[in-house]
């Protein structure tokens, strides 16, 4: 059984047998986002509404079993080669310690990492640590509590920077930090930079993306990686450094006259999204949820895998559902075009 909301997804063509995530722009989708819950402690402005996400009921939400067991299928049928739990706030979900071993259980070689807002992570890391987690991304945008407060509409900030260092020292290594430049924090995106640095973690910038839940997003205030670079220039001198790999989103810049533990050169990242798009490389698959498969960040298709696997299909019938899904992805995101079409869901619902 396969259910598939919103716009159905545009096939063309026979897609060929190959157990893969291939879709009809020649790309193949190896990393995967998963998003664990639509709750999360904070309410930051470009993303979720003042008075949160409208809860999915639990029986819709994906238990620790089937979290597993996608992602397990994922990794042995479809090709998968990276997990990465999200959300809303994965730590919300006071299984996640469990869905990470469970996960490392089904797929010993499997990195799996999460991003968070970091807030409570300090009494969680050792745990999720424990479990298997192997990389972390904490979104910090502004240094500034005042700032922060206003941003997030919660005054968290010394929960949040105690999280950062409870994961350095847990020994994930590098900690990345992501920073959504905004008009009001551009000005202290040097401070950001310099907290960064101090604190040994990598530090990227990420261009907003219409994605908001309040729909307030406009490309002509919306801050640019040249703005962002700019603002850096006025502190620091930046380098461009050479990246391993090339398809990575992140443009990485060399800090001058700053070293990360070991005398590596420290970096900071800015991610174009928007003025600079990278959706020709981009090799993701996501699922929400509610379990259900989407293959782009900006279309409203998704298909419900969690219903087929609900049904008791087989594995084999699951995962060929997932890549009936992903052979209909849209060729990008195409923010600033004529045809553009902000999707229903933001980004905390869809999971980023
Ligand atoms: N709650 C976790 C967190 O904030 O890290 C995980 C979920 S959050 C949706 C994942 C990432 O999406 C965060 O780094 C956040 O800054 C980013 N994000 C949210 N809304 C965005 C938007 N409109 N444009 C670009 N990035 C956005
Ligand atoms: Fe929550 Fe993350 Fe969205 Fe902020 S970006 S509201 S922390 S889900």
């Amino acid at each position: 059984m396969t259910s598939t909301t919103g716009t159905v997804p545009r096939t063309r063509g026979t897609r060929p047998d190959t157990p893969l995530l291939i879709d009809t722009f020649g790309r193949t989708a190896r990393d995967l986002r998963v998003s664990l819950t639509e709750k999360c402690s904070l309410r930051c402005t470009y993303c979720m509404p003042e008075e949160g996400l409208s809860p999915i009921p639990d029986d819709r939400r994906m238990t620790t079993d089937e979290v597993v067991r996608l992602v397990a299928l994922g990794h042995r049928e479809l090709g998968v080669h990276e997990v990465r739990f999200t959300g809303g706030e994965p730590l919300m979900r006071q299984d996640l310690e469990r869905i990470i071993a469970g996960t490392r259980a089904a797929c010993p070689d499997l990195p799996i990492a999460m991003t968070s807002n970091g807030v409570g992570l300090e009494h969680r890391i050792g745990g999720l640590v424990e479990a298997g987690l192997d990389r972390i991304n904490i979104s910090l945008d502004t240094v500034n509590r005042a700032e922060f407060a206003e941003l997030t509409r919660r005054d968290r900030l010394p929960s949040v920077i105690r999280g950062v260092r409870a994961a350095v020292a847990a020994g994930l290594d590098p900690v990345k930090v992501n920073a959504v430049p905004m008009r009001a924090t551009l000005p202290g995106a040097p401070d950001l930079l310099e907290w960064a640095l101090s604190e040994g973690v990598q530090l990227r910038f990420i261009e907003e993306m219409p994605l908001d839940a309040d729909n307030t997003w406009s490309r002509v205030e919306m801050v640019t990686a040249a703005e962002v670079l700019d603002s850096l220039g006025t502190r620091f001198d930046l380098i461009p450094a050479s990246r391993d790999d090339p398809s990575a989103p992140a443009e990485l810049w060399e800090v001058a006259g700053h070293t990360r533990s070991g005398g590596a050169p420290a970096t900071v990242g800015v991610i174009a999204t928007v003025t600079r798009n990278f959706c020709a490389a981009c090799d993701r698959t996501r699922l929400t949820a509610e379990g259900t498969v989407r293959s782009c960040l900006f279309s409203d298709a998704e298909t419900d895998v969690l219903g087929v696997l609900r049904s008791g299909a087989p594995d084999e019938e699951v995962a060929d559902v997932w890549r009936g899904a992903m052979w209909g992805k849209q060729a990008g995101h195409g923010i600033g075009g004529t045809a553009f079409h902000r999707p229903k869901r933001s980004m905390g619902a869809i999971g980023g």
